[in-house]
């Protein structure tokens, strides 16, 4: 059986990605921070469907928890073969207001949290010369956000990071690629009003926002061995708002 751990699975897309992963077979580690009690009841029902989850607080943008988690995933299912890197925070706010702490907790939840589960997952990954590691950008690291410069900034980051290092991994038979999310109904754009969301629709070739499960779906595939040539790539699901 394949182990994955998914970051940020409390709620929303690492919510919808867990589960996807749990019902298609995988012992699956779900990571949650202050979503404590959703995520509780979240993992059990998973458990009472008979599937083999695990839940592990951590603050990801902490080396030390980031480090326990991992540890623990090993202890309990004995490997990691898919590293989903999905936790993070968005905030909305002109350039020019932004404080030193808005731009550093972007940098140390978005970016630092990448680089405290990659790096200590990929030493079992080396050893087993097999894996997979799946970061979560987002349109905005593309194209730029106005009023989400940092955002922006740190999902343009995930994507440097991605095709760095499929090219350091790629001869231990690693593969990293990204997802870059349209707009998808989370919580995370919960603040946009019914005429914001209108708009974000009649702007999409598709005339929906995303799901979810669109990003689930699209993670399956990327850790499947059907995705075994794919790496350094920037796949987004995101209904043609940007092509
Ligand atoms: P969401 O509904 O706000 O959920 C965010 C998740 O991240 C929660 O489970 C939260 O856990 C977790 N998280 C935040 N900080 C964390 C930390 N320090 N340690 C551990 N977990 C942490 O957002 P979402 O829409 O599902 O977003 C998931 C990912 O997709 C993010 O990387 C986001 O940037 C990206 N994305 C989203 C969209 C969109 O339109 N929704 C578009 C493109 C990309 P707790 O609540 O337990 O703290």
């Amino acid at each position: 059986m394949r182990t994955v751990i998914v970051t940020g699975a409390s709620r929303g897309i690492g919510k919808a990605i867990a589960r996807a992963f749990a019902i298609n077979g995988y012992n699956t580690l779900i990571n949650y921070n202050k979503s404590v009690d959703s995520a509780l009841e979240f993992i059990e029902d998973l458990k009472k469907e008979g599937l083999s989850v695990e839940g592990f607080k951590a603050d990801v943008s902490n080396k030390n928890e980031a480090d326990a988690m991992i540890n623990y995933c090993i202890d309990k299912f004995g490997s990691i073969d898919v590293l989903i890197n999905n936790a993070g925070i968005a905030q909305t706010k002109l350039f020019i207001d932004l404080t030193e702490t808005d731009w550093d907790n972007m940098i140390r939840v978005n970016l630092n949290s990448v680089f405290y589960c990659t790096q200590p997952v990929i030493k079992h990954m080396l050893k087993k010369k097999r894996g997979k590691i799946i970061n979560i950008s987002s349109i905005w690291g593309i194209v730029g956000a106005s009023c989400e410069v940092h955002y922006s900034a740190v999902k343009a980051g995930i994507i440097g990071f991605t095709k760095a290092l499929s090219k350091e991994l790629g001869p231990s038979n690693i593969q990293v690629n990204c997802i870059a999310p349209g707009i998808i109904q989370t919580d995370m754009i919960k603040d946009l009003d019914e005429k914001e969301i209108e708009e974000l629709k009649n702007a999409t070739p598709l005339l929906r926002l995303g799901t979810a499960d669109d990003i689930a779906e699209c993670a399956l595939f990327l850790a499947s061995n059907k995705a075994d040539f794919i790496t350094g790539q920037v796949i987004s699901p995101n209904g043609g708002f940007v092509i």
